[in-house]
């Protein structure tokens, strides 16, 4: 058998406006203004889901929500417009990447729409699709495995501005500090950060290019915050969906007890108060053994999928001690990095690797997936 080699990844990431097509249809990703949903929003988007989609949204780790299996992309366009969650320039839908700590919201929820309002400048549009921004100030940074080329965090001394790949930022006023994060965005643009393929990130451009004295601080970020779990988090509740899937049903449940849901990048959604009753589908324990379990599209979803991958996942899920990735094929979008078990699909069967990647070499091969518990409890 040949040594598998790992697919090319694309650096393109889906919007409203340029859907990427998969064998169930385009996969249509909505961009909740700030991150956030309002009641109608919610309950427009599971309407959305269930008419023209599959009936779940994907909830991704950008805190956006992909509608699947759209086959008519003008009437999901239009009612998206009419919830207010579109926006009229595909180029500036593309590039207003920034998160924030949704615990944050209501603090930092300015510092997010200057930051965006200031991005709709032309001089931003060769800025590349996955280049985000990540504002992360509180006194513990939630956002510290969230992607972000550039920071604005909390350290002991105030605000900073960081650029991802420095150990240090540099102090800013709340007044500066969107000022200077653009600033420090037109100078990647300047510095050859998009290559000609128009990706690059700031991370690798730092890697052979000097920092400005003006974006360079001795300012350390406050410490990382515990990874963050479905259930009640302070004055929040986090829902998750089995396997980063979001029932139609439940955004609709979610958005009729809450003034406001909140997109996070944890692949969760969070409201204030408590969460009403929910489908089967919905995680809200942290303890739910789904949660340590990646599985991606699969078939029939995915053309480069031969095998099923979510239902096996949800049954294997309790058998499992270590991490599971169920991938319909070797290139593992759920989870493209090793782990204890991966199972990969491959002409209708699985191969198993074993504490590696999913284009890692398997340790077996071929196996059927409906045997394949017994395999996974040896
Ligand atoms: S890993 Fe899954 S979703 Fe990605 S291409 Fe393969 S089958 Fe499709």
């Amino acid at each position: 058998m040949a040594e598998p080699v790992r697919p090319e990844i694309r650096g393109w990431c889906p919007g409203a406006h340029r859907p990427m097509m998969a064998a169930d249809g385009l996969v249509v990703r909505v961009r909740p203004p700030l991150g956030r949903l309002t009641p109608v929003q919610a309950t427009g988007l599971a309407d959305l889901a269930e008419a023209f989609g599959t009936g779940f949204l994907e909830l991704t780790s950008r805190a956006n929500l992909q509608i699947r299996g759209v086959k008519d992309h003008l009437s999901v366009l239009e009612r998206l417009a009419a919830l207010g969650l579109l926006d009229d320039d595909p180029d500036f839908e593309a590039r207003r990447n920034v998160i924030l700590d949704p615990f944050r919201h209501a603090q930092d929820a300015d510092l997010a729409a200057a930051l965006i309002e200031g991005l709709r400048g032309a001089e931003f549009a060769a800025l590349p699709g996955k280049f985000g921004f990540a504002i992360d100030a509180g006194p513990e940074r939630r956002l510290a495995q969230t992607s972000g080329d550039i920071r604005l965090e909390s350290s002991g001394g105030g605000l900073i501005l960081r650029a991802d790949g420095q150990d240090l930022g540099v102090h800013v006023s709340r007044e500066q500090a969107v000022t200077l994060a653009l600033d420090l965005a037109r100078w990647f643009i300047a510095s050859g950060g998009v290559g000609p393929d128009g990706r690059g990130r700031m991370r690798r451009l730092l890697g052979s290019t000097a920092l400005p004295a003006q974006f360079q601080g001795v300012e350390r970020p406050a410490a990382a915050a515990r990874p963050i779990t479905p259930g009640a988090q302070g004055h929040m509740t986090l829902i998750a969906g089995a396997f980063g899937q979001l029932a139609a049903c439940d955004l609709r449940a979610l958005g009729s007890v809450a003034t406001a849901l909140l997109m996070t990048p944890w692949r969760m959604i969070a409201l204030e108060g408590t969460a009403p009753g929910l489908s089967p589908d919905a995680i809200t324990d942290a303890r739910d053994p789904r949660l340590g379990v990646h599985a991606c599209t699969g078939a029939p979803g995915c053309p480069q999928a031969t095998v099923e991958t979510r239902a096996l996942a949800a049954r294997l899920a309790p058998l499992v001690k270590g991490g599971l990735h169920v991938s319909g094929c070797a290139k593992g979008c759920a989870h493209p990095g090793p782990e204890a078990l991966s199972l990969v699909g491959r002409d209708g069967r699985f191969d198993l690797v074993r504490n590696g990647a999913p284009w890692d070499t398997p340790a077996l091969t071929g196996l059927d997936p409906n045997a394949i518990s017994d395999v996974i409890r040896r």
